[in-house]
Order: C-alpha cells, then sequence, then structure tokens
C-alpha cells in the first residue's frame, strides 16, 4: 500500500469549531450532532487549541456545574499544524515526534482547512504502513546478551535462565554467532553439556542494521527462515536482538492503540445502528399489528419466523407463543394439511397462490402466498384478510341487479317482489321474508309476496288494518318506521295476534316500511324467524337494499300502471279510448271467429248533442257525456267492452250475444237515456237520448266492416228521427 499521498485526502473537511468561552456541555453537544470526534477552539480566527474525545475521557467531571466551564479550560494546547501536501509517511513520523493526535491540516496561506488523526492515518494504512514508518532500533530496550566462545554450557544455560532469555549472541573477535532455546535443547539430545559455547552457536549471526525498516527486518526472518536477529549499530557493533515475535508484537500493539478509539467509534456506531434497527423492528411490528390481514413469514422448514397479532389470533395463542412452530402444531390436523399442501405448491412450482376459503363459521379468508429470497433463504410470505362482509355486499349486489333486471324488463309486481323476498332469504339463512303493499286507502295492507309461507298466509294477511299495535308490519306501515320484534311472545304490538305468529312459527318479526320519492309509504318488507333474533350489520344492510328495491318495484309498477291507465282510457268518461277500444275490439273478435261464437257491436251517438253545448255550454255537454258513460256503464255486462270513439259517438262491444239479445241490451240502454236527467251547476235539468245502430259477427268479417255496417245502421237511425236502434 502507498504511503506517499498527502494527508489532505484523507484528512477530514467538516471542521468543527468554537469559541474559546464555549461552555463543555456545548461543544459536546455540537460534536455529537457533527458526528465528530474533535473541536477546534478558535480565538479571533486562529485556531488555539483542540477539545477531542480523549479529553472529554480524561476529564474530571464532578458535577454537571463543571460542564458549564469554557471548553478551553480542558483543550489541549498548542494545535498543531501540517501542510496539505504532508504525506501519510512524514504525518506518521510527525505524530510521533510531536506526542498529540491530532493535526491541523493548513492550505498554502497557512489557513486551517482540515484536521487529520493518528486514527485517520491507521485507517489508511493499516499493518504493512507500521512496519515499514518504523525503524527497528527503536524496539530495542536493553544490549544483547553476549558471552565469549570459551564460556561453559552450563554457564550459557545459567544466563538464560537467569534472564529468560530465549538466545544469546556468541563473540568471537569481530564475527558473531548465535545459541537458542532450540540450541541448547539440541545440546541435550546430543549430550553436549560438556561443549562450550562456541560449540554450540550457529555462525554467523543473521544480522541487520539498526535504522531498517520493520518490513525489511520481516523479510530478512522470512528468506532465512530464522527467528533471531542481530541488530548492528554504524560500527557493525551488536546493539540488541530482534525476535520474531518481537516484531510483531510491537506491530500489534501499534496497530490495535491505533485502532482503539477507531473501534470505540466503530462499537458505538454499531450500538447506534442497533438501536435504529430496534427501532425500525418495533415500528414495523406496529405497522404489521395495525393491519387488518393476517400476515406471517415461514422459513423453509415451515415454521413461523414473523406474524402479526391478527394472525395470532387465527391460532388462538398469543403472538409469543406462535413465533417457531409450524402449521403442525399450531392448527386442527385437518386444517394444518390444507395448509401445508398450498405450503407445498407454492414452494415446487415458484407461484403466488391465491385463493378464498370458507370457514367453518361462514367466514370467507382470501389467502395469498408467495416465496421470496432472502440472504439465500427462500421464506414463504403469507397475508389472508376477511372478505365475508365484501362476498355478502357482492352477493347483495348480484341478487339487487337481478331483481332489478326483472324490473326493468317488465315483469309482473308479484314475480319481482316474490323474487325480491326468495333472493334475501338466500342471504338471511333461517328466515322468511314476505311484502305487504298498503291499499290505496292508506288505512290496509294487501298481501303481495311471501313466496316460502303457506298459502293461507296470503288471505290471512289480506287487508288488515294498519295501527300502531297492529302486529310488526300493521305498526311499521303505520308510524313509517322500522319495526323490530325480537321476541313475538313478548311483544304488545302481538299481544292480539299470538295464535297468528303460531300458526305460521313465527318468534321474530322485523318489519320495515319503504317509501315512494314522495315519502309515502308503499308497503313493508318483513323477515321473521322461527327462534328469537336481534338484527345484525348484515341484516340491515340486507334489509337496506331489500326496502330499496321494494320501493323501486312497487313505485315504478304504480307508474306503468297510471301511464297505461292514460294512455288507454278516455280522461272524461274513464272508458276506454278510441285506439284501446279498437285493440280490445280486436282481441274479442278473434277470439269470437276462432271459437265460432256470436258477437254484436253497438254504434251509439247523442241526439243533438250540439245543441246542449250551444244552450247550455261546453261544460254542461261533458256533464252528458259523463252522465251518458255512467249509464251505458250501468246498462252493460262486466265483460262488454265500452268506448268513446270520438265526441259523443261511443262504441259497444257485446261478446257471447246473439243479435237479438244485443237489441235488447240496446234497447234498455236507450230507455234508460231517455229516462234520465241531469242538473248541472245549478242550471236547468236537462235530458237528451242517444241513436244505436247494431251489427252482428258474419262469416269474413273484419273490425272495419263489422263497425262500417252497425255505423251505417247508426246513420239510418238518425235520419228515421233519432232515438231510436237500427240493425245492420
Ligand atoms: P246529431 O243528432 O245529428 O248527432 O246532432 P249532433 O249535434 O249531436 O251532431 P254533430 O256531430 O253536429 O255535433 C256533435 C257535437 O259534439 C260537436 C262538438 O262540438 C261536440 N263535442 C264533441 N266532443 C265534445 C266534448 O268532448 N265535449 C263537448 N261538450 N262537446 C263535444
Ligand atoms: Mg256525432
Ligand atoms: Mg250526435
Amino acid at each position: 500500500m502507498s504511503v506517499d499521498f498527502p494527508v489532505e485526502r484523507i484528512m477530514k473537511r467538516d471542521l468543527l469549531e468554537c469559541a474559546p468561552s464555549m461552555s463543555v456541555r456545548e461543544a459536546s453537544k455540537r460534536m455529537c450532532e457533527a458526528g465528530c470526534g474533535s473541536i477546534v477552539v478558535v480565538d479571533e480566527g486562529r485556531p488555539v487549541g483542540i477539545w477531542t474525545e480523549s479529553d472529554a475521557l480524561s476529564g474530571a467531571w464532578h458535577s454537571t456545574a463543571d460542564l458549564d466551564q469554557p471548553v478551553s479550560t480542558f483543550m489541549s494546547t498548542p494545535v498543531q499544524s501540517i501542510p496539505a501536501q504532508t504525506t501519510l509517511g512524514e504525518a506518521t513520523r510527525h505524530f510521533r515526534l510531536a506526542g498529540v493526535r491530532h493535526f491541523l491540516v493548513n492550505d498554502d496561506q497557512g489557513h486551517h482547512k482540515g484536521i487529520i488523526s493518528q486514527t485517520d492515518v491507521v485507517r489508511s494504512q493499516g499493518v504493512a504502513f507500521f512496519m515499514r514508518a518504523r525503524i527497528v532500533g527503536s524496539l530495542i530496550q536493553e544490549p544483547p546478551n553476549c558471552v565469549e566462545m570459551d564460556t561453559s554450557f552450563g554457564e550459557v544455560r545459567q544466563l538464560m535462565l537467569e534472564r529468560n532469555l530465549d538466545a544469546v549472541i556468541v563473540r568471537s573477535g569481530e564475527h558473531y554467532g548465535i545459541i537458542t532455546k532450540r540450541d541448547v535443547v539440541g545440546a541435550l539430545s546430543q549430550q553436549k553439556i560438556e561443549a562450550n559455547a562456541g560449540e554450540l552457536a550457529s555462525f554467523p549471526l543473521v544480522t541487520i542494521r539498526h535504522d531498517a525498516t520493520l518490513l525489511q527486518a520481516r523479510d530478512v526472518f522470512i528468506q532465512n527462515h530464522i527467528r533471531h536477529l542481530g541488530l548492528m549499530d554504524d560500527r557493525q557493533m551488536p546493539i540488541g536482538l530482534l525476535t520474531f515475535r518481537d516484531l510483531f508484537d510491537t506491530v500489534e500493539h501499534e496497530y490495535v492503540n491505533g485502532l482503539l478509539p477507531e473501534l470505540e467509534l466503530q462499537t458505538e456506531r454499531l450500538l447506534q445502528s442497533q438501536r435504529e434497527i430496534a427501532r425500525q423492528v418495533s415500528l414495523t411490528d406496529a405497522i404489521l399489528n395495525a393491519l387488518p390481514i393476517n400476515v406471517f413469514v415461514k422459513d423453509e422448514k415451515g415454521r413461523l419466523i414473523i406474524a402479526n397479532e391478527m394472525s395470532a389470533k387465527t391460532t388462538g395463542r398469543p403472538l409469543a407463543e406462535i413465533i417457531g412452530r409450524t402449521d403442525d402444531e399450531l392448527f386442527p390436523p385437518e386444517v394444518a394439511k390444507r395448509l401445508l399442501a398450498d405450503d407445498a405448491r407454492v414452494r415446487s412450482a415458484n407461484q403466488t397462490l391465491v385463493r378464498e376459503e370458507l370457514l367453518d363459521d361462514g367466514r370467507t379468508l382470501l389467502a395469498r402466498k408467495c416465496l421470496v429470497q432472502v440472504d439465500g433463504a427462500e421464506l414463504l410470505i403469507g397475508a389472508s384478510m376477511d372478505v365475508t362482509d365484501w362476498k355478502r355486499a357482492d352477493a347483495l349486489m348480484v341478487s339487487s341487479h337481478h331483481v332489478l333486471e326483472l324490473i326493468a324488463g317488465g315483469s309482473e309486481l308479484t314475480v319481482v317482489l316474490e323474487t325480491l323476498c326468495r333472493r334475501m332469504e338466500t342471504h338471511l339463512p333461517g328466515s322468511s321474508c314476505s311484502i305487504l303493499l298498503l291499499d290505496a286507502d292508506g288505512q290496509h295492507l294487501r298481501h303481495a309476496a311471501a313466496p316460502s309461507l303457506p298459502e293461507t298466509y296470503a288471505l290471512a294477511v289480506d287487508r288488515v288494518s294498519i295501527g300502531p299495535s297492529a302486529g310488526s308490519c300493521g305498526a311499521a306501515a303505520f308510524l313509517g318506521e322500522q319495526v323490530i320484534v325480537e321476541d313475538i311472545a313478548n311483544s304488545p304490538l302481538w299481544a292480539d295476534r299470538l295464535d297468528f305468529a303460531k300458526q305460521y312459527n313465527w318468534r321474530a318479526c322485523w318489519s320495515t316500511p319503504f317509501f315512494s320519492a314522495a315519502r309515502k309509504v308503499l308497503g313493508t318488507f318483513a323477515i321473521s324467524y322461527p327462534h328469537t333474533k336481534r338484527p345484525d350489520y348484515n341484516d340491515l344492510m340486507v334489509i337496506t337494499h331489500a326496502t330499496r328495491m321494494a320501493s323501486v318495484a312497487v313505485e315504478r309498477w304504480q307508474q306503468i300502471t297510471e301511464l297505461q291507465r292514460l294512455a288507454t282510457t278516455d280522461q272524461l268518461t274513464d272508458l276506454s279510448n278510441r285506439a284501446h277500444f279498437l285493440d280490445n275490439a280486436e282481441v274479442e273478435l278473434r277470439r269470437a271467429g276462432r271459437f265460432n261464437r256470436e258477437l254484436v257491436v253497438l254504434m251509439i251517438d247523442i241526439d243533438l248533442f250540439k245543441q246542449i253545448n250551444d244552450r247550455h255550454g261546453h261544460a254542461t255537454g261533458d256533464e252528458a257525456l259523463r252522465v251518458f258513460s255512467r249509464v251505458l256503464g250501468k246498462e252493460t255486462r262486466a265483460f262488454d267492452l265500452l268506448g268513446r270513439i270520438g265526441g259523443e259517438e261511443f262504441a259497444v262491444v257485446l261478446p257471447e250475444t246473439s243479435i237479438e239479445a244485443g237489441l235488447q241490451i240496446a234497447e234498455r240502454l236507450r230507455e234508460a237515456v231517455e229516462k234520465s236527467s241531469f242538473v248541472f251547476h245549478d242550471g236547468p235539468s236537462i235530458r237528451f237520448t242517444v241513436s244505436i245502430g247494431a251489427s252482428r259477427l258474419q262469416a269474413g268479417d273484419n273490425l272495419d266492416s263489422l263497425l262500417a255496417r252497425a255505423d251505417d245502421a247508426l246513420y239510418r237511425a238518425k235520419h228515421a228521427g233519432r232515438n231510436r236502434i237500427e240493425r245492420a
């Protein structure tokens, strides 16, 4: 590793500075906030000292008041600087010589622009740097132990033992050899205990100059496969003996010393990141537990390694107890088997699995499982949520659509309401649903739909009066409010109707009125149960949907009925209008033709009607038309078809009627009109007559020909003097 780069490359640039008067407390705070190990004390733009973590350690802080003292009292002075271009090698020597741990780094103009610490150097360089930077002479503490050639083995051994030596140098004039512990052992093994030092020693002693670097010494050790090295001064005299271990002990010592603050810093950072991780973990836990879904993670052996409170609940055990366990240990065998089969599918195909699970209690879970790779491990992540309410809402929507389609398609009201009841019963297991409609008089209810109740029920409830205590439905319609009877046996609303309830096996009955857009009660939607029951959220949802649809169905039906009436009825007389009369007559005619039945048509025209208008006014004329239509209604039969086909012209179809019978009816009608009179708005009593033409259905007739013949007959009746009948 190169040492020849300038310190400015590794110096810290974000220098923390403070005034000499700043308190120790404040200075420490700044250092913590900035994550710096030192703060430079600057006075009038000039660095006058430095306060470091070491100063903080060595300070004698007895009370918190001590911390209010100025940092200048405790700072290290003077602050020494080195130029930015100083190499690391030079910087290291400067550190050693100055005995400081920090240098300010100055630019060419002498302004400080950064700071460098011993630790920075260590971090940049490592062991090899120390070995290169340090000379071997600095390691030698004592002069070498030398013996002469003729020193006896015993004396050598004694010396090494007493001084705890690894080796001694043997001098032979200007040459040197060495005796090591190993040589002593060798002598013993060869029984050379009589030998002297010269015979025991290895020659020559391998040496190195005292100003060589540790790195050079290391290379010599390694090349010569030796463990001792003589250190020679400038005069080639031995000044010490260096062992291989000394070398590394020293280096290690230096290195570790240099690294210690760094290690402390790293440890603090580690602790800090552990705290951060712990904070993250508890935040993640809080989020997981706040989620309305089950979340879990399993390891490769199927053991739970993460789970939230919600998923602990599904196992019925506390969260702490389920971690580390497998599905086999947490669920009944059947359930565990299913879950494990799912896991196996996900693991074998590495596919995300999404599916719905129907639980025994009727709830539905939507579950999703997938595999993720984390640090080479395959983890299975699962999430599931209770979608019961959504499923119910969905099913309700489907039911609503079905019913709305029937309404839109123009189905009969009974069909719509019965379907509605049946559909709602599927959402309310065990219930019977029924619908009653409020009569036009607003006082009575009429049976409309109760598909799962016996037929007798329809008769029993038809035309029942509403009232504050007239059962659930009677009260709901009367009050215009939902009436929930959880227990019929104990409800005053049902006191008079216990037999009815018993007959149909009702114990609870909730009735909800439904309204027109104008907030008029249209009817009631009732749900009954053979047991006591209080509605829950789901039940209320169903009721809301059901009543909304019942409102739409009934109101639409009423509108259509009214529209039909308007489209087919003459407003003045309430008889069929011309188009409707002709349509019905056509049907009647075909039926008569098909079954070969007799049929008669009467064309009727009020005589001299213009005169009534002219003499008494148009309103009186209208009244005459109404009077006539009433007489006409009275003198004909229920199945006869009556119609106003022009201003004061009417037509009647008499099915199943011979011409003779038809003429009799016509005569009765003529007479009745002739005899009737009316007074309009205190005016004079008015009488009028009609002329009638009659024709009977003949082979080959169509409606036009039949009516044309009746018209001809009417024309003749007019010409013959009016107030009479002519037949075709
Ligand atoms: P005739 O005996 O020949 O039938 O004589 P008429 O006066 O009844 O016959 P005409 O057809 O000349 O007159 C029919 C009158 O009926 C003309 C018209 O003003 C009147 N009229 C038609 N529709 C209405 C109605 O809705 N209200 C009233 N008040 N008058 C009507
Ligand atoms: Mg006329
Ligand atoms: Mg007329």
